[in-house]
């Protein structure tokens, strides 16, 4: 497996002490999307870390795995599907319930969005608790979508977001404790 080192990113991520509750480091990737070579390098690492593995379509999360979900699935020529909040798809929908890091939500992804047997990778900028991220999985094998991969910027290891996903293929560019 060939290793990349993304850690020059990190100085493009904004540490935000007790954001946006008491307790919590928020990571902030603002510098990295403002920067163009931090932009490319993390969309790249993105690419590069699921090089070799067939995708049909990326599915990013509402609503900064828009920005990179979008861009990855630019650059190897898939196809995009947005995981929503409830309410804002148009369409007939699907929807999950999970808990966040701070509070519960709902996400929606549209009903024709993803076909069976589809291969999706899901990208988002941070993996927290994983709670986003096993609710969007669900949504995707609902759909009967096989997981090909999640892919994020950040992982905060210490939350314990790669346990809630089980055997499907995880990757991270940068790692935070
Ligand atoms: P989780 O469901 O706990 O894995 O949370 C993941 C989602 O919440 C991601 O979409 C992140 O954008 C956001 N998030 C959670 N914790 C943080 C954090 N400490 N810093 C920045 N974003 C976070």
């Amino acid at each position: 497996e060939r290793t990349r080192d993304h850690g020059s990113l990190r100085g493009f991520v904004r540490d935000i002490a007790d954001f946006p509750e008491d307790g919590v480091t928020y990571r902030d990737i603002t510098p990295l999307l403002g920067d163009s070579s931090a932009f490319a390098q993390a969309v790249t690492g993105l690419v590069d870390e699921f090089s070799g593995v067939a995708v049909d379509r990326v599915v990013g999360v509402e609503s900064r795995g828009f920005i990179f979900g979008a861009a990855v699935a630019y650059r190897i020529g898939a196809g995009f599907v947005p995981v929503r909040k409830p309410g804002k798809l148009p369409w007939a929908v699907v929807r999950e319930e999970y808990q966040l890091e701070y509070g519960a939500d709902k996400l929606e992804i549209h009903r024709d969005a993803i076909h069976p047997g589809e291969r999706i990778l899901i990208v988002d900028d941070v993996l927290a608790t994983g709670g986003t991220a096993r609710a969007t999985a669900k949504l995707v094998e609902t759909l009967g979508g096989v997981i090909a991969g999640l892919g994020f910027v950040i992982e905060l290891d210490d939350l314990g977001g790669r346990a809630q996903l089980g055997e499907r293929p995880v990757k991270s560019l940068l790692h935070y404790s």
